[in-house]
């Protein structure tokens, strides 16, 4: 046995605390170093291949229809996954390379797999990129069941336990139950990665990117496991285990708390209401939405339903998926964003033709009035929708006036179609301007005679503004929500809005995350969209926070030079304020920066 009380550091991805016993999952698929083929003809090769992919089909199929209640909203995951399996980079391709380099199945498919994610590490679009663990994954498996090193069983244990791998895939978590899972502890992924996403959903605590975990921790080691703080200690003492069973007692009230409260509005101490909304990115997330307490949804990403298939999405389809979202959350407020992807190709992800600077590049607004035709199938779509609740529009990435008055003006347009064929929609329908580009902060007081209302997009801005790449993980640290530079625009555009009478939102990660929230009151943001899961301990902040405090926060800041002055006061003022919010609801909200 090793010393006790070892201490390892992950990366906390779904908070809880637990004490249980490890059980390791072994790993399922090795690429297989069998490099070019010989013996076997390529007929029997490709047959390998498409079996594999059918039995890897048909398992996901299954899986999808029998998931539990509890995880419906992540069935799009296991969907994505289906997709993947025949998508024509990696399944023709695979094909082909057997077929033409005479490489056995394994070798052809490692090679089809290189190419697509080479290819995806050249698209700057995060949700995009984000997909390259789907693809590996399913490449994974599909290797796993060519070389027969994988199983399909579903895991069962005789006692409830905390499972530790070096990656889980949804197939594989969505058929853990928070019955036999305390925990899940993985080598691999992120924040954002569907370990911490499922996690989540089960309210299961969870570490992620815990390096070397399968060889630090064996089946039956007792451990306790700090999704909060990420931290995982290894055969803890008696004391050190009472010290975790109070904190774990501590954070399960405060839990409650928050959860409590999450259903009314969020008024400040001082008698200011606010909205606190959700983002989605598809229907199935509503119901998560609701669970939370969200007022409305302040940011609905429609690039699911083009990424997800190899066709455009007809009228129909994304009618139905919009009024589906709209008509349940009705009469709340249903903020829908217009096309926001880039390149010339999407029929499907792996399709996507580089750009050399693609956060640069043909995206968003300049994509859908380049392609006009593509934007007005979307257009009539959200506003048909518009006539079973309350929608507001907004387009993203606005960086001049004239863009507001060329979507203004196809919408018009589609307006007019749908009033000749009788069909009903809100004549009235708000339309709204993402600032996300500072061109669109200096502009701000001319853009509001073109716009109904501003939503800040924080995710961009800040990687404007700062020039650092959002998804760059080299300049991370340089990523600063509270950056003099993005305080003064913000302060901005609230002015430009204040003045001309129309509400300002805030729909980027810097929303949902408590540490922010009495600087941005006290700047004068009234409403914030967020990941659905921050939104509980978001109303706590603004309930316990008075406005008039936050403003002095907000004013403090601003006279400060550095970010890090910036950071050290609002940190240091959070602590003061509200010590359980910065001890646990951080963890809590936790950012699942999408
Ligand atoms: C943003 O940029 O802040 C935003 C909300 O949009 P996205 O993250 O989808 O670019
Ligand atoms: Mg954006």
């Amino acid at each position: 046995m090793s010393d006790p009380n070892r201490i390892l550091q992950g990366i906390p991805a779904s908070p809880g605390i637990v004490v249980g016993r490890a059980q390791v999952v072994t790993e399922a698929a090795q690429v297989s170093t069998r490099l070019l083929y010989s013996e076997r003809d390529v007929a029997e090769e490709q047959e390998r291949f498409r079996q594999a992919v059918e039995q890897i089909e048909a398992e996901l199929t299954r899986l999808k229809n029998e998931i539990s209640e509890d995880l419906k909203e992540h069935v799009h995951i296991l969907e994505l996954h289906l997709v993947i399996l025949r998508d024509r980079m990696l399944y023709a391709e695979t094909l082909r390379l057997i077929q033409e380099e005479n490489l056995n199945a394994e070798r052809a498919l490692n090679q089809a797999y290189v190419k697509v994610k080479e290819l995806f590490q050249r698209i700057g679009d995060k949700h995009i990129r984000g997909r390259i663990a789907d693809v590996e994954m399913v490449y994974q498996r599909l290797m796993g069941r060519l070389t027969g090193k994988d199983s399909d069983k579903p895991f069962s244990f005789k006692e409830p336990a905390i499972i530790v791998a070096r990656d889980l895939s949804p197939a594989e978590t969505t058929q853990m139950s928070n019955v036999q899972v305390l925990g899940f502890i993985t080598e691999r992924g992120g924040k954002t990665s569907h370990t911490a996403i499922i996690a989540h959903s089960l309210e299961i605590p969870a570490v992620v990117g815990l390096d070397h975990a399968t060889l630090e921790i064996k089946t039956g080691d007792l451990i306790i496991l700090d999704g909060i703080t990420g931290v995982v200690i290894l055969d803890p003492d008696d004391s050190l285990r009472r010290i975790y069973q109070a904190r774990r007692a501590d954070f399960e009230i405060f839990k409650s708390e928050v959860v409590l409260g999450s259903a009314m509005v969020a008024v400040t101490s001082d008698g200011l209401p606010t909205r606190v909304m959700a983002n989605i990115e598809m229907p199935e997330e509503v119901a998560l939405a609701f669970k939370y307490g969200a007022d409305g949804v302040g940011l609905y990403r429609t690039e699911f339903l083009y990424l997800r298939q190899r066709h455009l999405p007809t009228e129909e389809e994304l009618f139905q998926d919009y009024k589906q979202v709209v008509a349940a959350l009705a009469p709340r407020v249903v903020t829908i964003r217009t096309l926001d992807i880039g390149g010339d190709k999407f029929l499907s992800p792996l399709e996507y033709a580089p750009e050399m600077n693609p956060a640069l590049g043909l995206r968003a607004i300049r994509f859908c009035l380049k392609e006009p035709k593509i934007f007005r199938t979307q257009l009539k779509a959200i506003l048909r929708a518009s006539a079973f609740g309350q929608v507001r529009i907004m387009f993203p990435l606005i960086s001049s006036p004239r863009e507001m008055q060329d979507g203004r003006k196809l919408l018009e347009l589609v307006k007019k179609e749908l009033k000749k064929d009788k069909v009903p929609f809100d004549a009235e329908l708000p339309v709204g301007a993402m600032i996300e580009v500072p061109a669109a902060v200096t502009l701000a007081d001319l853009l509001t005679r073109y716009a109904d209302f501003f939503s800040i997009g924080t995710n961009d801005l800040i990687q404007y503004a700062l020039a650092i790449d959002r998804v760059n993980q080299q300049v991370a640290d340089m990523y600063q929500p509270l950056h003099p530079a993005v305080l003064r625009m913000v302060r901005e555009v609230v002015q430009a809005g204040r003045q001309a009478g129309i509400s300002v939102a805030m729909c980027g990660e810097m929303a949902g995350d408590p540490l922010y929230i009495p600087v941005l009151l006290g700047l004068g943001v009234e409403e914030f969209s967020m990941n659905p899961m921050a939104i509980p301990v978001v109303k706590r902040v603004i309930r316990m926070t008075s406005l008039e405090r936050a403003k002095e926060v907000a004013q403090k800041a601003l006279l400060l030079h550095t970010v890090e002055e910036v950071n050290d006061y609002v940190t240091r003022e959070m602590d003061r304020l509200f010590p359980d919010i910065f001890r646990f609801g951080r963890p809590l909200a936790n950012k699942l920066a999408k």
